[in-house]
């Protein structure tokens, strides 16, 4: 027990920093470019922005929520996902009073979901993601779909499967889930538990149900329901994707399990080894939401992508990025005069951005060696009293084994150059 993580949640250990320090600096890089800024909300907020913003009849809000409550009887819910932190913020630091769209991102953000821990599925995992506020036009849903796609080929991921969908937008959509109902009807005493209990308040997530998938087949579907508004958008959208040279399918039956959600919802997905599918990357725009929250009614938009899910991906193609070394040069000394001359050096190539480290642990030469040679670095620095007497250092070159006398005073320029 105490030497075992919780369940659902996996530690990042040094062996693997490398590729989460890669995929968060490709993200700042890539949202950099295109003029966003960088958020970080907290990881806990009141329940009630994640029942109200995430929505109540949805999976993640019914079961899958960490609430508890605090020391001051408030309930208090870790964040299980990065919008409602996000737009509950730009309400409450005015951000809408600034010039619009507000552009932002997170990196790594943790979140917490209770669900079954299985392949791809976590109790804390980590996204990043995107949240444009104050932007209605179809362009920008098609510039954060191309910022996924771009962050994701940085980490040597292509070939993703990008399905897009419309969902409309609270005037068509209330007369098409009427319609819905109708077709559902008949059929609902057939249909599962769960999907009888969305049949008032979200029918349209029955569409999303696996269980009956095989029963809704010719369901009548949103894209043939859209309002003019509505379908021009998801017109100019796939305009804009194509102006970018981006793939796509039309995917009627991504509904999202968000209720906030209006008009754009896209996901970005992949096979997996066992024939299943797996989802990188979900978002969609959410024009009603910041209303919702008690913000002034702005437009917006945004996605989420899994970290761990990237991970995964590169795994499943063994495109793992190698990890860099750890250090440039190790400094093997002998004697005490030695040693305080070699933790001179190693400051100094420090200063000098050369990755420089010596024994800490009192260890003699030959395991000074071995552990150089165990940390994979290329070049040691071997100072010893004889030498040092002379005002000499030997560097060694770890791959070939080849020595060569360098003068103390000249080993940082060597080193550095
Ligand atoms: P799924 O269909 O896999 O349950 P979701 O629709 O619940 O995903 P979103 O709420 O859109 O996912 O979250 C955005 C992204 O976060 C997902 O595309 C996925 O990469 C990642 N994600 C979601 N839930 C988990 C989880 N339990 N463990 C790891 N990553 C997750
Ligand atoms: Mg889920």
């Amino acid at each position: 027990m105490l030497t075992q993580a919780p369940k659902g949640t996996q530690d990042m250990l040094p062996q693997q920093s490398h590729r989460w320090q890669r995929i968060e600096q490709s993200m700042r890089e890539i949202c950099a470019l295109a003029g966003y800024r960088e958020i970080r909300t907290p990881v806990f907020e009141h329940t009630e922005l994640f029942q109200r913003g995430v929505g109540d009849t949805t999976d993640v809000v019914q079961k899958e929520m960490y609430t508890f409550e605090d020391k001051g009887n408030r309930s208090i819910t870790l964040k299980p996902e990065g919008t409602a932190g996000a737009v509950r913020a730009f309400i409450e630091a005015h951000l809408y009073a600034e010039a619009l769209p507000c552009k932002l991102f997170y990196v790594s953000t943790p979140c917490f979901r209770y669900e079954k821990p299985q392949s791809g599925r976590l109790r804390q995992f980590h996204q990043n993601g995107i949240e444009v506020f104050g932007a209605k036009d179809a362009s920008v849903d098609a510039e954060i779909i191309e910022i996924a796609m771009k962050l994701l080929r940085a980490n040597g991921i292509d070939g993703l499967k990008l399905n897009i969908n419309s969902i409309g937008c609270p005037a068509c959509r209330k007369a098409y889930l009427e319609k819905l109902r109708e077709w559902l009807r008949p059929m609902l005493p057939g249909l599962c538990k769960t999907c009888q209990e969305r049949f008032e308040r979200n029918p349209m997530r029955i569409l999303d149900c696996k269980e009956d998938a095989a029963k809704l087949t010719g369901a009548p579907a949103m894209l043939d329901n859209l309002c003019q508004e509505c379908a021009d958008h998801f017109e100019k959208l796939q305009q804009y994707l194509k102006a970018l040279g981006i793939e796509y399918s039309i995917d009627p039956r991504i509904v999202r399990g968000l209720d906030y959600y209006t008009k754009t919802v896209f996901e970005i997905i992949t096979d997996t080894p066992d024939g299943g599918e797996l989802t990188v990357c979900g978002g969609g725009r959410y024009d009603g939401l910041v209303e919702e929250l008690g913000g002034p009614a702005t437009p917006g938009i945004g996605f989420g992508m899994g970290v761990e899910r990237m991970i995964m991906v590169q795994d499943m193609r063994g495109i793992a990025p190698e990890a860099p070394a750890a250090l440039d040069v190790f400094v093997v000394t002998l004697g005490d005069d030695a040693r305080r001359e070699g933790f001179r050096l190693v400051s100094a190539l420090r200063e000098r951005g050369v990755k420089a480290d010596l024994d800490h642990a009192a260890r003699s030469m030959k395991a000074q060696f071995k552990y150089a040679d165990k940390t994979g670095v290329k070049k040691v620095v071997v100072i010893a009293g004889d030498e040092l007497a002379k005002g000499v250092v030997k560097l060694r070159d770890m791959e070939n084994s080849a020595e060569t006398e360098v003068p103390m005073g000249e080993i940082i320029d060597t080193l550095t150059k």
